[in-house]
């Protein structure tokens, strides 16, 4: 097996490795210990077009492979953890369960701009809303059901979320079904 990184591959890791050594290592204690979003990080990671690296041209990604994906989020990650888990949510929770499993329409209603990361000049990104005090890890034993509308499971992170910028956000919100059937987990986009 050839383990060697295309010219490509490198190009892109260089430029992650640049993008957080000068866009997130400045301010980066300050940011955290005052818990504030990256707001201007994140646009410039959207003028990247690393918010929607593996999605397709067609929907106004990157259409780059897994490889490259992950080069970035290595280089940023060693920096800025809160840049990276936003970057990671809108690639990975977000812009591929759209790509994969949306319909025709909301793909070209959402996932256009999500994988830009902006829509009318604004931020514009995603949100995963699966995680509840009592299912963790065990996803599938979340409570909320899609029947109890306010019933909406928030971790730690969508909240840091949500404070920054609540209207351009879309929320990809999982519930269960109202049986509990662990197999019938259903995600919505709002
Ligand atoms: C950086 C980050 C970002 C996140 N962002 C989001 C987000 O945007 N949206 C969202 O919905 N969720 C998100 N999550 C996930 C969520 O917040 C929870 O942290 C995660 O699901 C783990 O659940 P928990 O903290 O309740 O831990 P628990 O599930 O309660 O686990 C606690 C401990 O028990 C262990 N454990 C659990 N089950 C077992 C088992 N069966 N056997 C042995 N050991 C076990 C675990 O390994 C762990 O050490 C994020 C998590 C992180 C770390």
């Amino acid at each position: 097996m050839d383990f060697k990184l295309s010219e490509e591959h490198v190009m892109i890791q260089q430029a992650a490795r640049d993008f957080a050594r000068n866009e997130c290592l400045p301010g980066i204690i300050e940011r955290d210990e005052k818990q504030q979003f990256p707001l201007e990080q994140i646009m410039k990671l959207a003028d990247l077009g690393f918010l929607g690296m593996m999605v397709s041209t067609d929907y106004g990604g990157a259409g780059l492979d897994t490889i490259s994906y992950v080069l970035a989020m290595e280089e940023i990650s060693k920096i800025d953890a809160s840049v990276s888990v936003c970057m990671s949510v809108n690639n990975s929770l977000v812009c591929y369960g759209l790509e994969a499993f949306g319909t025709e329409k909301q793909k070209q209603q959402y996932l256009t701009p999500l994988a830009q990361g902006k829509k009318d000049g604004e931020l514009y990104t995603g949100a995963f809303l699966l995680s509840e005090p009592e299912a963790g890890s065990d996803a599938t034993s979340q409570r909320s059901t899609s029947s109890v509308k306010l019933a909406i499971p928030i971790s730690p992170a969508i909240l840091m979320c949500c404070k920054a910028s609540p209207g351009n956000w879309l929320f990809i919100i999982s519930f269960n079904s109202p049986s509990f059937n662990p197999n019938l987990v259903s995600s919505f986009a709002m």
